[in-house]
């Protein structure tokens, strides 16, 4: 099938206030990305090699290329919603936006593939022959009852942080209860892999202070507030906490609305742009409800590459909403990701020396989606003493992407081993990310990777707050 495309017929130059936009035949049930979005792909293949899947795989249906092929070809009604190669390639894209970075017409693939995933998820067809009953449960869990609920996500923190802290997790291990036959007949064949990626969860939950104020701890010059995210709350609260440090310790006060909930990263790129919507709602008003408060904010930080680059899109997310829209782009004006903000604001630079080397791996969504390279290099080649290797590829996914490693662990876990191995090459001490997802990602990557035998102190991996925390209170210690 055709796209019909309206003209206003007759010769002459076309009036396009009277062309109407162009509905795909394939989007039935959503609004579907626009004309000029779906078609500026002109096929040149430089975005080949920036993508982990294609490198992994060579075939075009795993690139780019190919998947704006068969997202256009679906738009235009020539494959089916329940065809299972559409949902085999889509499937095994890891978002990461790479090749957005190296195209040269300007395609805007993660939209483009939000906006097909969103169709998708809306189709019953999809519902009801794609999915077993035990996807469907996960689906509805994770996308419903867990990210989006912020009481319940503390609840799996304090739930996860019981098993392993009382032995049970050792048990399970070392009994292979995981690993037992009946787990592939329920189609989660997989499970016992997945629990060697859990983080340590050592810590007391992030929460904000009753206050919901922290204030600055050298001369106030701004207000600031923090966007604390789900993961970075339950699984490395020790991250929010150097966040707020970092900031109180440049010129910032630092407001934390209690009643913030997760970005809806999760949902946008998974096909449920509904609840996404819903969230980004919430999220509006919670930090409204803080600005009334506490008065103008400078900036809503955010240290968690995947969620900054959906806040950023909240105007795009809530483009059709009359209520929100203009609040939407209003907060995702405000939003910075942590570097950002800091090198905007020429830094305090009371470091102490840290002896130490680091290697710096790219969160996608900071250096595709967000296009920040520059920021967190600055930060780190500030501290004294502290050497950055940079690493072959650090602008490669390293294969978390979100629950891409849960889903397509496979795939995951070949693109970590390369990263791994581009690890090992700089000798490094650290690694360095500004993800949650990365950060958990390559804490597996070095337990996988046996990296740690070859050398006399372990490998860490740290976020890039937590580095500067440290350097501040070296600087303190030495004054
Ligand atoms: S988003 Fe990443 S994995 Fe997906 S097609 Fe683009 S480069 Fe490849
Ligand atoms: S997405 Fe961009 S870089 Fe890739 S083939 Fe199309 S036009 Fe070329």
């Amino acid at each position: 099938m055709s796209v019909e495309i309206n003209r206003t017929g007759g010769r002459g130059p076309i009036d396009f206030n009277q062309v109407a936009p162009v509905k795909f035949p394939g989007f039935q049930m959503t609004d579907g990305p626009s004309y000029d979005d779906m078609t500026r792909c002109i096929h040149c293949g430089l975005c080949l090699q920036n993508c982990p899947t294609y490198r992994e795989t060579g075939m075009e249906t795993e690139s780019p290329r190919g998947r704006l092929y068969l997202m256009r070809a679906f738009a235009e009604g020539t494959i089916e919603a329940d065809n299972p190669n559409l949902h085999k390639h889509l499937d095994l894209c890891l978002q990461c936006r790479a090749c957005e970075t190296a195209c040269p017409s300007g395609v805007r693939y993660g939209h483009l593939i939000e906006k097909t995933l969103d169709e998708l998820n809306h189709r019953p067809e999809v519902e009801e022959k794609r999915r077993t009953p035990a996807q469907k449960a996960i689906r509805w869990l994770v996308f419903r009852q867990l990210f989006p609920k912020p009481r319940n996500m503390r609840f799996f923190g304090l739930a996860s942080r019981l098993y392993q802290q009382s032995g049970l997790q050792s048990l399970t291990r070392r009994a292979g209860l995981l690993r037992w036959p009946v787990w592939k007949k329920l189609g989660l064949g997989k499970i016992g892999d997945l629990e060697l990626m859990m983080p340590k969860i050592s810590q007391p939950i992030f929460t904000a202070p009753e206050s919901e104020l922290v204030p600055a701890r050298t001369e106030q010059r701004y207000r600031v507030a923090l966007f604390s995210g789900c993961i970075m709350s339950v699984a490395l609260a020790q991250v929010n906490e150097a966040t707020v440090r970092v900031l109180t310790r440049n010129y910032s006060d630092v407001v934390i609305p209690n009643t913030q909930s997760c970005c809806g990263a999760l949902n946008v790129h998974n096909g449920d742009r509904d609840y996404g919507q819903e969230m980004a709602r919430r999220n509006i008003e919670a930090f409204e409800k803080a600005e009334a408060r506490f008065g103008k904010l400078d900036a809503i930080i955010i240290n968690a590459a995947g969620c900054g680059s959906t806040l950023k899109e909240y105007g795009e997310l809530l483009a059709n909403d009359p209520v929100y829209h203009e609040r939407a782009e209003r907060f995702a004006r405000k939003v910075k990701d942590i570097s950002e903000y800091l090198v905007g604001i020429k830094f305090n630079r009371d470091f102490g020396r840290l002896e130490t080397t680091v290697t710096y791996q790219d969160a996608c969504h900071l250096i595709h989606a967000q296009r920040i390279q520059k920021p967190p290099r600055v930060l780190l080649n500030a501290v004294p003493g502290l050497k950055l290797i940079e690493m072959r590829d650090s602008d490669k996914c390293c294969g978390s992407a979100g629950i891409y490693n849960v889903t397509q662990y496979d795939m995951s876990m070949k693109i970590l081993d390369h990263k791994m191995e581009r690890v090992a090459e700089t000798g490094a001490g650290c690694v360095v990310s500004g993800n949650p997802g990365c950060h958990i990602q390559l804490q597996l990557g070095v337990r996988r990777s046996g990296i740690n035998e070859t050398r006399d102190e372990p490998v860490e991996v740290v976020h890039l707050v937590q580095l500067l925390d440290q350097a501040y209170r070296a600087g303190e210690a030495h004054d």
